[in-house]
């Protein structure tokens, strides 16, 4: 199977800005970011989309909520950012490995477009 451009960075074959990184997940910063601190928290399992997680990836899906709330304290983000997952490429999903945008630096309108 070809390799999604996550699970390249993900190898460091290709590069990114990483700035969190654990056995579970990694977090990059989007290439065209959407607003002033726009990331990326990947799980280093690929699963194509949210909607085919099943429940042996609970403790994943745990973890990168986890870890938003932990780059969030780190990055200083006054509490205030937003999760998005894209599921699926009629939701704006262009990269098939699960991931979840954190967006926070700038008023987030509700609701999204
Ligand atoms: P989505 O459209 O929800 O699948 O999100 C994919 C995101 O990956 C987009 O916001 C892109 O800007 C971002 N992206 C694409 N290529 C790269 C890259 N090489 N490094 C960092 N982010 C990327």
């Amino acid at each position: 199977m070809t390799e999604t451009l996550f699970e390249k960075i993900i190898k460091k074959d290709i590069p990114a800005d990483i700035i969190y990184e654990d056995d579970i997940s990694i977090v990059i910063k989007d290439i065209n970011p959407q607003a002033p601190t726009h990331l990326l928290i990947i799980p280093k399992k690929v699963i194509p989309k949210l909607s085919d997680a099943n429940q042996e990836d609970q403790a994943i899906l745990g973890h990168l909520m986890l870890v938003a709330g932990k780059i969030s304290r780190q990055l200083e983000l006054d509490d205030t950012f937003r999760l998005i997952v894209n599921n699926g490429a009629k939701a704006g999903q262009s990269v098939f490995h699960l991931h979840l945008h954190l967006m926070s630096g700038r008023v987030l309108n509700w609701p999204p477009g």
